[in-house]
């Protein structure tokens, strides 16, 4: 298959929408409201919306002289750990969307840079860039259990929670660690 070609979209795919019901007046407006298994890799690497988990699409879509314009919200569970203790972290997330997704070969598709506004591909628009991006900007890159965590003593690897307040480990000098070997010997 040659490299160049875009991706063709799947209209099955969960965050491919399909405007075929959405008549192409000025206007014109649909709501999109659904929960979809969330695709792959949403998120960053300490925290994400697991694979398969429910996202909840609640959408507008307004047909707009050359394209379609999306907003609304998508929502759904996150999971990671904490970037201190490694403790599973189970939150949700809601983030925003709005994006305009120009008709192909509209004056707008012709006339504006790759990135400036999304495209449509026939009747279909795919909304994963834009809720991937907007995902990434609302998930903490540094996810913490809880704001305060304590995170791990370094030397024995026990969360602090869990070790009495006065819990520390000896610090032998480095030049007194054979001697004490040759003690315990
Ligand atoms: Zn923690
Ligand atoms: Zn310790």
């Amino acid at each position: 298959m040659p490299k160049n070609l875009p991706n063709q979209l799947d209209p099955r795919s969960p965050l491919v929408l399909d405007t075929r019901e959405l008549p192409r007046r000025p206007g014109a407006l649909r709501t999109h409201k659904r929960v979809v298994p969330a695709p792959a890799d949403l998120g960053l690497e300490l925290i994400s919306v697991p694979q398969g988990a429910d996202l909840s699409l609640d959408l507008r879509l307004e047909s707009v002289s050359e394209g379609v314009l999306v907003s609304g919200t998508v929502s759904g569970p996150v999971a990671g750990e904490c970037g201190r203790c490694l403790r599973e972290i189970n939150d949700s997330v809601t983030v925003t969307v709005q994006q305009l997704y120009a008709y192909e070969n509209s004056t707008t598709d012709v006339t504006t840079e790759e990135d400036e506004v999304g495209r449509m591909q026939g009747d279909l628009i795919d909304l994963e860039p834009e809720v991937r991006d907007a995902l990434v900007l609302a998930l903490p890159a540094n996810p913490l259990c809880r704001e305060d965590c304590p995170g791990l003593c370094p030397e024995c690897g026990v969360h602090w929670d869990d070790l009495p307040a006065d819990h520390r480990h000896e610090q032998l000098d480095p030049r007194w660690a054979g001697l004490s070997n040759l003690k315990e010997e």
